[in-house]
């Protein structure tokens, strides 16, 4: 059916290309391209010689002009980004130069000026709609998942939604003092900056952390769950009619707030350059490389992952709830696809979003959030491709 290049050859990427190659009739080449050209015939090496035929190739992202050759000589139908969110813009770029359709699972930060923000990437929507193209903004758990379950609700169950509550919970054991599950960098940014949720048409900010609940959450069980700020929270707010209020809640243990409240206070969780022996480094980057490489946190990891929203709102003028969730097996994750839950759940999505784009289930040009298009195949292919979800129509709601 159709050519994805895959770009980044981290966590997440390996994911994608081991569902790529699971997929042999909607992905039948990709061209996996990194930084390290090490890391992408590395992959290359273990899934070569199914039905998906597959190249690698090394690219700097940050160089529109390195992509736009790459797609050149490779002539993809998609870019699947899986790199950082700090490639948005120039993988965006090199997609609207070469007529390719463009994804990615985490929204552009400028390095400089560490904001979740989507304004950098819907700015490009009448470009993208001009040459015909779609880019799909977000399409890894969450965001991702969480939007699409959330077009699903109010498909299916609402007339009206006016609360929803995104609850991420990680009751996976990885035996170490302290890693992060994801690239450590914007994992820990993420969490060290000012919680924020949207009701009645405002932001209301909080302090880092400061907003805590418990949660009992199925096959998982009770959970310190913290409010934070969360990418989604933005588009959908935007996306969905008649909403009064969505948060983002996560778990996290106390070993590990106490690991990051020590690393913050003697400053190595700073984006601030600093002069260290004639050089000028980001403690936090300095940071990334003492600490676990997340892919290899797989082999290492027990335990359950569950991400889910719960929604409040009015079907036939009667008050309504439901709740929708995945649940996440670190250990068979690592079995299957060779990496924990974390890389499984935003890996699968990004490969499900480009599946939807190359069958033509997704496409129309312009620039959207998972929420704006149809969630109904996405659903029905995370039930096939690894993540199953679950519903619960009197779910024990958060206030
Ligand atoms: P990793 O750090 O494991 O991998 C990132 C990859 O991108 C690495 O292979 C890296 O290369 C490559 N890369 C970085 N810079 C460049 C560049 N300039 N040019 C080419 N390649 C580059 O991160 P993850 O796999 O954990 O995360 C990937 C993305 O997924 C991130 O954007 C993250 O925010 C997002 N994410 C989204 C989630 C969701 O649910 N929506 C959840 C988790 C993550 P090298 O090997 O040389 O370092």
């Amino acid at each position: 059916m159709g050519k994805a290049l895959i770009i980044g050859a981290g966590g997440v990427a390996s994911v994608v290309v081991h569902k790529c190659v699971q997929n042999p009739d909607v992905f039948e080449e990709i061209c996996i391209a990194s930084r390290t050209l090490s890391k992408c015939e590395a992959l290359k090496t273990k899934l070569d010689g199914g039905r998906t035929k597959i190249s690698v190739a090394q690219v700097d992202a940050d160089r529109t002009e390195e992509v736009v050759e790459l797609i050149k000589s490779f002539g993809p139908d998609i870019v699947i980004n899986v790199a950082l969110p700090y490639q948005d813009l120039t993988i965006m770029d090199a997609c609207l130069e070469t007529g390719v359709h463009y994804l990615d699972t985490a929204n552009y930060e400028p390095l400089d000026n560490p904001k979740f923000e989507y304004k950098w990437q819907w700015a490009y929507r009448e470009k993208f709609e001009k040459a015909g193209l779609t880019a799909v903004l977000g399409s890894g758990f969450d965001p991702g998942v969480t939007g699409v379950f959330s077009a699903y609700a109010l498909k299916h169950y609402f007339d009206e939604i006016h609360q929803i509550d995104i609850v991420d919970a990680n009751a996976g054991d990885h035996g170490y003092p302290f890693a992060t599950n994801f690239n450590p960098e914007i994992n820990i940014r993420e969490i060290t900056a000012k919680g924020r949720y949207w009701e009645n048409g405002e932001w209301v900010e909080t302090e880092p952390l400061s907003e805590k609940k418990v949660y009992d959450l199925p096959q998982i069980g009770p959970k310190d769950i913290y409010l934070l700020y969360h990418e989604e929270l933005e588009s959908l707010a935007q996306n969905m009619p008649g909403l009064k209020k969505i948060r983002f809640w996560m778990t996290f243990s106390q070993n590990y707030l106490n690991h990051l409240k020590v690393l913050e206070n003697v400053g190595m969780t700073s984006i601030e350059p600093i002069e260290f022996e004639g050089q000028k480094i980001a403690p936090l980057q300095f940071l990334k490389a003492v600490l676990p490489d997340p892919a290899s946190l797989g082999p290492r990891t027990k335990g359950k992952t569950n991400i889910g929203c719960i929604f409040q709102g009015t079907k036939n003028g009667e008050p309504k709830t439901y709740y929708v969730y995945n649940v996440c097996d670190h250990e068979e994750c690592y079995r299957e696809v060779g990496s924990q839950a974390i890389s499984y759940t935003t890996g699968v999505p990004a490969m499900i979003g480009a599946m939807m784009v190359l069958k033509g289930l997704w496409k129309k040009p312009g620039v959207y959030n998972v929420e704006e298009f149809d969630p109904d195949p996405f659903m029905e292919e995370l039930n096939k491709q690894g993540l199953p979800w679950v519903e619960d129509f009197s779910p024990t709601l958060l206030d």
